[in-house]
């Protein structure tokens, strides 16, 4: 049987949201979260541009390090040769990669505008994957970008030349939200059954059905004898509606209807970790957690009704599917009332040194304080709002890290 593991896309689909970003800073932190919460893979960026090599090259140091590990750090690029060449000058050292590119008749005819046949779009994709062979690359996936809305046959066509080239895996992409669970089951099932890859899911929630897509697209893999990789982001975040939501995704594989005795995840998940890489990733975006949201809102073990009260105070199971203590949450959390001195891109010695004190870090020297100082500043001016204390320990502990990953030069 197979296995279905997580590949966690926020750093790639959802920095690219309109509105929304991360500090490169702040990237890290999510690698560094997800890497402590057992996802498989972090899509962590965009190899082929320029802002991003310095962030790029400084975590493939992390994980290096073993810091950013056993995560796997994948760079997302266009299927074509001249941009895989562009990935591996610009990033020597990346190991994981995935090459998109359209394969629907909508995107041919409609954004290619009959410059491509479904021809050229194999050839272009081959030629991809056969330079980033070249270049060493240790696991590709071959991307069909609005894969739902394509033509199965070709789909099949397009899987099997990626696999026949040394593809590792095939993400079927359902960019617009257009599949319902029904559909994606079946179409990722007969992929898995005809082409003999595994697959990975990319769902979108236009149609509000991201979460139970993935999940379906994964039994369909499944079923259809191959691991099963769903692509999922922090909260949800990502282009338009937004994409499969991490954590609901894990719940609803945990939790659902006879879901866990037959599918199982791949690797140890560790959903404690979860609120906090929430909470943390709504800072970091500015975007709030819903009310409502699944595991981490704030509704999510709230109760009121006398009904729903009364029952879960005799039995939590009465009205609560899964504990509150199984995604980390249930600490008390401390929150400054009154006088407050905070991280900034004018920070002084004396009020970062008084942060600082009270996170317990200590310095050797006067100059080691003050080269502290200087990179929490720029980190400041990159995130353009109080610095938390995880990025603090992070700059405190991997000064050079941190100096590599925030060097942006534009021109460069
Ligand atoms: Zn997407």
């Amino acid at each position: 049987m197979g296995k279905i593991y997580l590949i966690d896309v926020t750093n790639r689909d959802g920095v690219q949201t309109a509105r929304l970003g991360l500090s490169k800073l702040a990237k890290t932190m999510m690698n560094i979260y997800l890497n402590e919460m057992g996802v498989y893979q972090s899509e962590f960026g965009f190899p082929t541009t320029r802002h991003e090599s310095h962030y790029l090259r400084a975590n493939i140091k992390l994980a290096e390090m073993g810091v950013l590990h056993p995560i796997r750090l994948g760079g997302w690029l266009r299927a074509t040769a001249g941009d895989v060449e562009t990935a591996f000058r610009l990033v020597p050292d990346i190991k994981h990669l995935n090459l998109s590119i359209s394969t629907s008749q909508q995107m041919i005819t409609g954004k290619f505008r009959g410059a491509k046949t479904e021809q050229d779009i194999l050839t272009m994709a081959t030629d991809a994957i056969d330079a980033a062979k070249s270049h060493g690359v240790e696991t590709l996936g071959i991307n069909a970008e609005d894969a739902s809305r394509t033509d199965i046959d070709f789909l099949l066509r397009f899987a099997s030349a990626g696999k026949e080239h040394g593809a590792d895996r095939f993400r079927y992409c359902d960019t617009l939200g257009y599949d319902n669970p029904f559909t994606i089951y079946d179409s990722c099932k007969q992929l898995a059954e005809e082409v003999g890859i595994p697959i990975e899911t990319h769902c979108h929630g236009d149609l509000g059905m991201a979460v139970a897509n993935s999940v379906a697209g994964a039994m369909g893999i499944v079923d259809g004898g191959q691991d099963a990789y769903i692509n999922a982001t922090v909260n949800g975040i990502g282009e338009r509606a937004g994409n499969a939501d991490l954590v609901a995704v894990v719940l609803a594989l945990r939790r659902s209807k006879g879901m866990a005795e037959k599918y199982k995840l791949g690797g140890s998940i560790k959903l404690k970790k979860a609120w906090k890489m929430c909470k943390y990733a709504s800072y970091a975006f500015g975007v709030p957690i819903p009310i409502n949201q699944p595991g981490v809102g704030a509704n999510a073990f709230a109760h009121a009704s006398g009904i729903h009260a009364d029952g879960v105070l005799k039995d939590p199971q009465n009205y609560e599917l899964y504990d509150y203590k199984e995604l980390g949450r249930g600490e008390p959390e401390e929150v400054e009332t009154g006088r407050e001195i905070c991280s900034g891109q004018y920070s002084g010695t004396a009020g970062f040194g008084h942060i600082m004190g009270k996170m317990e870090i200590e310095f050797k020297n006067r100059d080691e304080a003050e080269m502290i100082l200087e990179l929490a500043r720029y980190a400041n001016v990159l995130a353009q709002k109080p610095l938390v204390e995880d990025e603090l320990k992070f700059i405190a502990r991997y000064p050079d890290i941190a100096k590599e990953l925030m060097t942006i030069a534009p021109l460069e």
